[in-house]
């Protein structure tokens, strides 16, 4: 950290105790308290002071009626959280997601094709106003099937897309089926958001091919904002004007070079509900490594290699759902997949369910599951439409373990 980033987070943390009564009971009163000896929070910590103090909870720093927006995060591992926003910390998502379109080439005279549900995620929202501020123009897609996209795309030649990975694959082969490949031509970027897909190299490698277009990575949380900028060299570059950057062990110590973490961000402008040292569940690797173009910001070439609370133990192993994925997109670049993981006769179990094309496919998975986790992986092939389609995540992970056992 450098000692211009020191000082403004010690500024950021003094600030909010001194107006986030969540943030005061945490650090208690008296002396200036530094970054590194802020106890790092997490969202359920959040979450629970929102359960005790409804509907927003007790970490605000301004009055009640000075927030503009709400967003909610997804709650796929327990109950939403609900972040607001002052008309300030809005803006400041504004500004986060222009330097991200930026570094993705993106600017006037582009129009960006916004392949998300428009719904209480501030993805979609963020996005827009990110556009806004860089004199782009936003082609709002939410609410649309897949045809109807597809048409409006071709209908102002989009010039970018911004999409989960899994669906902007998904989109191309809508496109292919429905003879409609030309609606694509003309996007030249596809900026990837919301799974790690974005930074693996098949799947970039893929979506490239499959648009003739560059594929980049982004990465946001709603309850940090976007911290993420996409490098054309592969993943992405912490955007450290804007937050102080940490990669952390499990029991929160600084990873060794090379070692997989959990990222641990402040973002250190936005004040309307503070989250000093936000432990992301993020799992990323570290490295000093500077990226080839000398980009700013802590490179992570890998992206966002995981999930903390996705991790599963499987007979000892570490098992990241992205690191299925990564295999499965070798063989099948865009059949949709269910991983379940489950105990049989005590001992825990991968059974992987995806769309194949022939048995030379399922060979090839097998082999390549086998060198990827080191563990023997249960292949099931599918017919195509047999799982649950989806316009945003499209990997679906149930746990079905017997709790207690198979450890
Ligand atoms: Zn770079």
């Amino acid at each position: 950290m450098t000692s211009d980033t020191a000082r403004r987070a010690a500024e950021f943390v003094a600030f909010a105790r001194a107006h986030s009564p969540l943030m005061r009971a945490r650090l208690g009163p008296g002396e200036a308290v530094p970054l590194h000896e802020v106890p790092p929070l997490t969202k359920r910590e959040l979450i629970e002071d929102q359960m005790l103090h409804p509907p927003l909870g007790t970490n605000l720093t301004r009055p009640p009626h000075l927030y503009v927006r709400v967003h909610q995060t997804s709650g796929t591992t327990g109950p939403p959280l609900k972040v607001p926003e002052t008309a300030a910390d809005w803006r400041w998502w504004g500004r986060g997601l222009a330097r991200c379109f930026r570094a993705a080439g993106i600017g006037p005279g582009d129009r960006v094709a916004l392949a998300f549900s428009f719904g209480p995620h501030v993805q979609f929202w963020a996005a827009v106003e990110g556009l806004r501020s860089v004199g782009a123009m936003a082609l709002p897609l939410g609410g649309m099937t897949s045809l109807q996209r597809l048409q409006m795309i071709a209908a102002l030649e989009a010039t970018a897309l911004m999409s989960t990975p899994s669906y902007a694959l998904r989109l191309a082969d809508v496109a292919r089926r429905e003879g409609l490949e030309a609606a694509l031509a003309t996007v030249r970027v596809v900026l990837c958001t919301g799974e790690p897909g974005g930074s693996l190299p098949t799947v970039r490698a893929r979506i490239a091919e499959t648009y003739g277009a560059a594929c980049l990575d982004h990465a946001g949380l709603t309850e940090v904002g976007p911290f993420g900028l996409p490098c054309s060299h592969g993943g992405l570059h912490v955007d450290e004007d804007a937050f102080a950057c940490e990669i952390v062990t499990e029991d929160l110590q600084p990873v060794a070079e090379g070692e997989q973490g959990e990222l641990v961000l402040t973002p250190l402008e936005r004040l309307g509900f503070p989250v000093p040292r936000y432990r992301t569940g993020d799992i990323v690797v570290a490295t000093s490594e500077t990226c080839p173009a000398g980009h700013r910001g802590r490179w992570l070439p890998g992206g966002i290699v995981g999930r903390a609370d996705d991790m599963v133990v499987i007979r000892g192993m570490n098992v990241y759902p992205s690191a299925i994925e990564e295999a499965v997109r070798q063989v099948s670049p865009t059949g949709a997949f269910r991983i379940t993981f489950y105990t049989e006769a005590g001992l825990d179990q991968i059974k992987l369910e995806v769309e194949l094309g022939d048995a030379v496919a399922l060979r090839r998975l097998q082999e390549a599951m086998r060198a990827r986790l080191g563990l023997r992986v249960r292949v099931v092939p599918v017919a195509p439409g047999a799982l649950p389609g989806s316009d945003g995540k499209a990997r679906l992970v149930v746990d079905e373990r017997v709790r207690g056992e198979g450890r």
